[in-house]
């Protein structure tokens, strides 16, 4: 699949580095990983330190799927309100999820310590705005229900808004915690510690997945380039492209076509704090900044139908997200740099897919559905690390198949 237009903005911003390495000459490994996007080196991370012989390998060369098109905001907050996924799936099946997803950030920040930084994560206040004058009472429900597990969130009332973030809207979400973080880097840096603890990496190398994941284990994978790998277990950390190799996951999600922008460098910062931005329309719209003080910007979904209806959408999106952009926040100077269609995957519930499918033994799927996708990843590379070394996680039962 064309998972997205030709220029994101991330890998302008670094090199890749070498990460090809060979595999031992019986190809033995406890763990395969398929995708070495930001979820195969989050995994293959995890793995290398529980101590795991992990093999990667990707289709394309490492980090160049979805990870470079992601807008890389991280945030706690899944794409249904705490207050709608209670009522979906009950108070604390809801509530769990949302607590998993908090701690993933922590986890992100102990994963940039140990990389010892370079991922240009930062935290960041974040606002959940409100579109219209009715936003403001459901955005309420959603700060009392999260207060409940103690997160620290407030409501701002609209003059509140405009003292503090000189933003127009009715109200919104003030939330303490949250983070950005450069994709492209914190892949490269956490496939470069992987290989460095020996994990080795084989970019440009295509498997059929469906044939594989219906081997049996011991996994024995023939190479395109005639090696072998031996594995015990297998992880599908291949992205939005799972759908299409799997009926089973096809059945389960939803296909949606996504637009950002990132402006030229700024002089100065665009809104107090460089708060991330998100509101609550449909379609949504939301924005960071980035380490070089651009503005990056992104919604506008629509239904997924091919890449080139995608990528022909790409010049009246841009248009549409900078004038959304100009409403709020008016005194603005800004041109764009470059801008990008993707497509990415969302379920029903905005839970992500993490664990074992009942028709593949032996095959754990890594699958970051949804807007906070990084996130899920995060929660995933824990879940799969947790299994490898004999336990189950505390939240591995919350993104099952069978919920
Ligand atoms: C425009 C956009 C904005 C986003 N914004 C955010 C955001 O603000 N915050 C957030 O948390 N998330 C966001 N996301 C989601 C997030 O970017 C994704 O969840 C994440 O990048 C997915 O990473 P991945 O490693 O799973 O997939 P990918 O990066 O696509 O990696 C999967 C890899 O699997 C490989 N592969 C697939 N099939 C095979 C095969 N048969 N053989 C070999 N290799 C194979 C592919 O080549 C690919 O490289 C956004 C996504 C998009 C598109």
């Amino acid at each position: 699949m064309d998972l997205r237009s030709e220029r994101p903005y991330w890998p302008s911003t670094c090199r890749r580095p070498r990460l090809r390495s060979s595999l031992s000459r019986r190809g033995r490994v406890d763990v395969l990983i398929v995708g070495a996007g930001v979820t195969g080196a989050l995994v293959a991370y995890a793995l290398a330190k529980a101590g795991a012989r992990v093999a990667v390998v990707d289709n394309r060369a490492a980090g160049s799927g979805s990870t470079p098109a992601s807008t890389a905001l991280l945030q706690y907050e899944i794409d249904t309100p705490l207050v709608k996924l209670s009522a979906a799936l009950g108070r604390a099946h809801a509530e769990a999820a949302y607590k998993a997803s908090r701690i993933a950030l922590d986890d992100i920040v102990r994963i940039d310590r140990e990389l010892g930084g370079g991922i240009d994560l930062l935290p960041r206040r974040s606002l959940q705005l409100a579109v219209k004058p009715s936003d403001v009472r459901t955005l309420r429900g959603e700060v009392a229900a999260r207060q409940r597990l103690s997160f620290p969130v407030s409501m701002l009332s609209r003059a509140a808004l405009r003292s503090k973030f000189s933003l127009n809207r009715p109200g919104a979400i003030l939330s303490e915690e949250a983070l950005e973080v450069n994709p492209l880097k914190l892949t490269y840096r956490l496939l470069s510690a992987a290989k460095e603890r020996g994990v080795c990496i084989l970019p440009r190398t295509r498997l059929n997945l469906s044939t594989l994941a219906t081997k049996t284990r011991p996994f024995r994978v023939e190479l395109p380039d005639g090696g072998r790998v031996v594995a015990d277990r297998v992880v599908m950390a291949t992205g939005y492209e799972t759908p299409e190799q799997f009926r089973e996951i096809a059945v389960v999600t939803e296909l949606r076509s996504t637009f950002a922008l990132a402006t030229e460098p700024l002089s100065r910062e665009p809104w107090p704090e460089r708060a991330l931005l998100w509101d609550a329309g449909d379609p949504y719209f939301y924005a960071r900044t980035t380490a070089d003080l651009r503005v990056m910007i992104g919604g506008e979904d629509e239904p997924f139908t091919t890449a080139a209806a995608r990528d022909a959408m790409l010049a009246s999106k841009t248009r549409t997200l900078m004038k959304n952009l100009r409403d709020l926040v008016p005194r603005l100077r800004f041109q764009c740099a470059f801008c990008w269609a993707g497509t990415f995957a969302s379920t029903k519930d905005g839970l992500p897919y993490i664990g074992e499918h009942h028709r593949f033994p032996g095959v754990s799927f890594a699958l970051g559905y949804g807007g906070n996708g990084i996130t899920f990843s995060v929660i995933a590379a824990d879940i799969i690390a947790a299994a490898f070394g004999g336990s189950t996680h505390p939240a591995a039962k919350l993104f099952t198949f069978d919920r």
